[in-house]
């Protein structure tokens, strides 16, 4: 064998090791307790549904349609690398279910905490004792949840949210810091961090080990999940904003400069703001100024009304 030969081979099992790993997931303690230190996965969808996720996407809210011409990349390729994944704008309710028995409490606690973002956004989250659109497990995984309109792809007996060990038990501080952010892939907000001017400062010769230490991933899936700056055409907002819910914490041992990313531990005034953008409230103001009776439909009025200024 030779030595390239045996380096492939040892590459291979180092994929398959890790592979086995991803799934066992290294991160969480084992008596089910949340872990402050706990990153984020947004949930890729297996490859064979990206086609389908993407005219999913664009049925559900056009606007998700992307916008950008990229040259040598066909049409149905970029629809699939670049759709974004928000529903529309019209006032919306997500049902939500939990997998597994849930006290009354922790389940209204939990859901108020997704309801955070309809401070600012026309969409909410209401519990149903049936199949939620949203289904929420405790179990081993982690948190993460699908992107948006991806969740409407998920198999109805399994969960499209993660919140591993969370119980009453577990402090204010989480709720908010995991809950809200996760709520926000739900809405379809990617990471934050995936931004060209926040990606550019993670040294990847220092995130790759990094990674494979705290969440046992693969070079590939530090590249998908940190590394790969958002496509243009699906940024429609804000600047880059460290201290947005949707940034998650990235530590100074893998920058350039040795600063930390600091992620968000609450939805922020921007946040608020860009979900309202997406989601108003309410979609058309009322036409009608406060105390004026709305004209009739109609083509003829009294000709007291005739305007003289024209
Ligand atoms: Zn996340």
């Amino acid at each position: 064998m030779t030595t390239l030969d045996k380096e492939t081979q040892d590459s291979l099992l180092e994929i398959l090791r890790l592979a086995g790993k991803i799934t066992e997931v290294t991160d969480y303690s084992e008596d089910g307790q949340t872990d402050e230190n706990a990153g984020c996965r947004i949930m890729p969808l297996p490859p064979r549904l990206w086609e389908k996720a993407a005219r999913v996407a664009v049925r559900t809210n056009p606007v998700n349609s992307p916008q950008l011409e990229l040259p040598g990349v066909d049409a149905p390729a970029r629809a699939t690398l670049f759709v974004s994944k928000y529903w529309g704008p019209q006032p919306k309710q997500l049902s939500v279910s939990f997998l597994e028995t849930t006290p009354a409490d922790l389940r209204a606690r939990i859901v108020s905490h997704l309801n955070a973002w309809n401070e600012s956004a026309g969409i909410s989250f209401t519990e149903t004792a049936g199949t939620g659109d949203v289904r929420i497990s405790r179990g081993p995984g982690g948190y993460y949840s699908y992107l948006g309109t991806d969740i409407q792809l998920i198999p109805q007996n399994r969960q499209t949210m993660n919140l591993q060990g969370f119980t009453m038990n577990t402090p204010e501080r989480e709720f908010r810091r995991v809950i809200r952010h996760e709520a926000g892939h739900t809405l379809g907000f990617p990471h934050e961090h995936m931004r060209q001017a926040l990606v550019a400062r993670i040294d990847p010769a220092k995130a790759y080990p990094y990674f494979l230490r705290t969440q046992g991933w693969t070079q590939e899936m530090v590249d998908q999940q940190v590394l790969t700056p958002l496509g243009a055409s699906s940024i429609i907002g804000t600047e880059p904003d460290q201290d947005s819910i949707m940034c998650y914490q990235l530590p100074g041992d893998i920058t350039h400069d040795g600063q930390p990313i600091v992620g968000g531990l609450d939805i922020n005034e921007t946040d608020a703001a860009f979900a309202g953008l997406i989601y108003p409230k309410v979609l058309h103001e009322a036409a009608t100024p406060r105390g004026v009776q709305a004209a009739s439909p109609s083509n003829d009025w009294d000709p007291s009304e005739d305007r003289t200024d024209v």
